[in-house]
């Protein structure tokens, strides 16, 4: 038999429907926000993703599924979905007519990550990104828009984490103070740390190792060095954060596994789900358009993990049976298959639920059928009710039978079934 790949698995029917209200739910929350929806593809060059994520991160040193195609070029499955809005707003020139564009993205991200649960090598997020205004009250909306969404879902046990990194202009101050301070703890270190402690020292704060975790923990952070314009920026969020009631607090190692964050960054985080506490997360990206080879633009994202969404979502909820057939046609006789077919199918295109049996099997064992599918009514339609023009119709509920004609019975089912 084959299987599906490690890291990899099906949403099975049943589960989807939770999928479903939770689409539903963001979409229509993100476009009230003004954000419409964009599809991209799930392969892009691989330069884009080295370029946009950094050199010298996870995601880019060891978690990209990257190929040569026949060609020879070099792909990559996406591993998230910032870099391809980027590259598709500019691609596009969607700054053209207005440099403001809210865009918002659901589809599936691959990472060759150690599978466990509420991590998997195919994973879907649903990111927003927001092109062309730089103000913190944007910081503030984008938080609070996430906050929202998971109020409507019913989740209580969230806190959001707010940090800001600094702009091109006080992070070398920083970084200077933090590959200082590496420097001096290097013992404790783990080998991936050590090397990247000159190239990509910010990465060492989000290392998940135990012996860096406590070598960190006193580490000097970005916002003991930001200049006055991103204070100031990072002053406004919280305030308006309070003014909207959203409980935040400040985490002042929060760095984020992607080297394009510049100031606010931020994460939700959860207890409901043991060692993958974060649900969602985001920041500014201001040089990121620019860095591709848009023109300048200040840009702020998020990405919310989907898989991790679902599970605390159903923890909370108590799974619906499954819907049932609202109305189950059982023909009996050769004769009867076709106008049973008719009716079923004309009936599906009215907007009732209509199933029937194809095979020629007895009225007990259809009904046995009819059963197990839950359905709410059976139709009884065997050629002795076609010859004498009175279908049988059974309430499944309250096992109680009328009969209806044969010749008008799209009709008179669709009133029955009050439609
Ligand atoms: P990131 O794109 O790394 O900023 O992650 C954003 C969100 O995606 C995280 O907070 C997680 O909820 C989710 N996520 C990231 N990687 C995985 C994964 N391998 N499996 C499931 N969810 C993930």
């Amino acid at each position: 038999m084959i299987q599906t790949i490690r890291g990899f698995r099906d949403i099975l029917p049943g589960d989807t429907d939770l999928w479903q209200t939770i689409e539903k739910t963001a979409s229509a929350l993100f476009e009230d926000f003004g954000f419409q929806e964009i599809r991209l593809p799930v392969i892009e060059k691989t330069e884009l993703f080295a370029r946009s994520i950094g050199e010298a991160t996870d995601i880019v040193e060891k978690e990209m599924y990257t190929f040569a195609d026949r060609k020879g070029d070099k792909l990559t499955l996406r591993p998230e979905a910032t870099a391809s809005a980027v590259r598709s707003y500019i691609q596009h020139k969607m700054y053209a007519a207005d440099p403001v564009k809210k865009l918002y993205t659901i589809g599936p991200m691959f990472r060759r990550e150690r599978p466990q649960k509420g991590r998997y090598r195919q994973f879907y997020q649903i990111n927003a990104e927001v092109f062309g205004i730089a103000s913190p009250y944007i910081d503030a909306q984008m938080i609070l828009m996430l906050n929202e969404l998971f109020q409507r879902l019913g989740l209580t046990d969230l806190k959001a984490h707010v940090n800001s990194l600094g702009c091109p202009r006080c992070r070398p101050e920083f970084q200077k103070a933090l590959t200082a301070f590496l420097a001096s703890k290097k013992e404790g270190l783990c080998s991936n740390c050590t090397r990247r402690m000159d190239k990509n020292p910010l990465r060492t704060l989000d290392c998940k190792a135990p012996g860096c975790r406590e070598a960190l923990a006193d580490a000097p952070s970005p916002l003991d060095r930001l200049c006055e314009k991103c204070t100031d920026h990072f002053n406004t969020v919280k305030t308006v954060l309070d003014q909207q009631n959203v409980d935040f607090i400040v985490d002042k190692n929060l760095v984020r596994g992607l080297d394009y964050y510049s100031r606010t960054d931020f994460e939700i985080q959860t207890s409901a789900l043991g060692a993958q506490s974060a649900v969602a997360g985001g920041g500014r990206y201001d040089a990121l358009v620019q860095e591709l080879g848009g023109p300048p633009s200040p840009a702020i994202g998020f990405a919310i993990g989907f898989d991790r969404l679902v599970e605390i979502v159903s923890q909370l909820t108590t799974k619906q049976e499954a819907r049932g057939p609202e109305l189950f046609i059982i023909t009996v006789g050769a004769g009867s298959i076709e106008k049973g077919y008719l009716l079923s199918s004309g009936l599906n295109l009215k907007g009732v639920r209509t199933e029937m049996d194809f095979g020629q099997r007895s009225l007990k064992s259809l009904m046995k059928r009819a059963d197990k599918l839950h359905a709410r009514h059976v139709l009884i339609m065997g050629e002795e009710e076609l010859d004498t023009n009175a279908l049988v119709l059974r309430n499944m509920t309250d096992r109680t039978q009328t009969t209806i004609s044969a010749d008008d019975a799209l009709n008179e089912l669709l009133t029955r079934l009050g439609h």
